[in-house]
Parts: structure tokens; C-alpha cells; sequence
């Protein structure tokens, strides 16, 4: 199901030229009302629960109610974002909490290589081959015709 905004907690991303809802979401969905400063979700129908909304948001004021199959009714799903991992926190309707801490990045933030390392002299970004062709599908139709 949808995300949905917590009036009390959004402050508009104070103001900034693009909300950082809005910034995130890969369907545009995330809206702000400037009058009152605060983001809503305008199409909730179109909205696939990908949770990078509720990830992003800066003062945790997006959730997602999640599906019965996934989020037992009354219970709650929270992730909080670090720079190398996200904290999931999930709330059970009895009061139980249990939290699962995953990683999100294998190198160090700010020294991720944009071009994988296979840029300059490895390999033409801008070719419609893969990286390893020709010499892949040589080897493929050399097994293939074996
Ligand atoms: S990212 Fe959070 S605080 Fe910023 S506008 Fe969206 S809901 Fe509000
Ligand atoms: S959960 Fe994903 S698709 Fe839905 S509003 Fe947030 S960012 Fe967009």
C-alpha cells in the first residue's frame, strides 16, 4: 500500500528547490503543497512501495503501510539509513521489536568509482556491445558449435 506523509513531522525539507521526496521517487510522486509546506504522495494508486521515500526522508515523516503478507496488521516496518547500512526496525502488533541491520555499500562512502573502474583505455561505455564481447560470444559459439 502506498506511502503516506506524517503532516506533523514534514517540514518541507525546509524549503529546499526539490524536496528530497521528490528528489527520490522513481515514479514522481511525491508532491509539496508550498502553502502549508508539506509533501503529500499524488497518485497513491501509481505508488509501488519501493521505500525510497520513506528511506530518504530526513525527520522519518514517510511510512508505508505494508501488506498483510509482509507487515501482519498493526504492525510497522521503519528502516533508518546510515552511510553504510539501513537499521530495519519492525514493530509487531503485540509490542514486539526486532531490528535487522543490513549493508547497503561494499566500498567506502564518497570513493565509489563511477565507471566501475572500466572506463578510460578498458572498454567503450557508449558501445552497444557488452564489456566482454567480441570475445565472449566467440567463446559462446565455440561451445555452442562443439
Ligand atoms: S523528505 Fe520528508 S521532510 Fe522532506 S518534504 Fe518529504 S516528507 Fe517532508
Ligand atoms: S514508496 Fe517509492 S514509489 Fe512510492 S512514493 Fe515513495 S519513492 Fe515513490
Amino acid at each position: 500500500m502506498p506511502s503516506y506523509v506524517i503532516l506533523d513531522k514534514c517540514d518541507g525539507c525546509k524549503a529546499l528547490d526539490k524536496t528530497a521526496c521528490q528528489h527520490i521517487c522513481p515514479n514522481d510522486l511525491m508532491a509539496l503543497n508550498k502553502d502549508l509546506m508539506k509533501a503529500y504522495n499524488r497518485e497513491p494508486e501509481l505508488c509501488w512501495e519501493c521505500y525510497n521515500c520513506v528511506k530518504i526522508c530526513p525527520v522519518q515523516a514517510i511510512e508505508v503501510r505494508g501488506y498483510a503478507d509482509f507487515v501482519p496488521m498493526g504492525a510497522s516496518v521503519t528502516p533508518m539509513r546510515g552511510s553504510d547500512s539501513i537499521m530495519w526496525t519492525v514493530k509487531f502488533r503485540n509490542g514486539n521489536i526486532k531490528r535487522f541491520k543490513f549493508p547497503i555499500r561494499t566500498t567506502e562512502e564518497g570513493t565509489a568509482v563511477p565507471d566501475g573502474g572500466y572506463g578510460e583505455g578498458k572498454g567503450d561505455l557508449k558501445s552497444q556491445m557488452l564489456f566482454t564481447q567480441p570475445e565472449s560470444c566467440e567463446h559462446e559459439f565455440f561451445t555452442l558449435n562443439k
